[in-house]
């Protein structure tokens, strides 16, 4: 479980990847406090980033030190975040 900052209303929501509703095609996100979704992926998407986040957290346990090192708007991804603020 993590904790994300909405791009939409700037309210703190708790994610998990486990979470995600399926909506046609997509999987989404939706703010529990504006429900506008936060991301969505496809079906294809959702699998690499939940593989993604297995290798991460097997590899790079300290991920927000990690994630706050690295400059986010070079990185190749088509997935856009929040702003990781914390995580349990
Ligand atoms: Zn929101």
């Amino acid at each position: 479980m993590k904790t994300i900052a909405c791009p939409t209303c700037d309210q703190d929501v708790q994610w998990d990847m486990n979470d995600l509703q399926k909506l046609k095609a997509r999987w989404v996100m939706v703010c529990e406090k504006c429900g506008d979704s936060l991301f969505s992926v496809s079906e294809e998407e959702k699998e690499m980033i939940l593989v993604g986040i297995r290798l991460t957290e097997e590899y790079v346990p300290d991920i927000i030190h990690a994630y706050h090192n690295e400059d986010v708007k070079k990185l190749p991804s088509r997935v856009w975040f929040g702003e990781i603020k914390k995580s349990k």
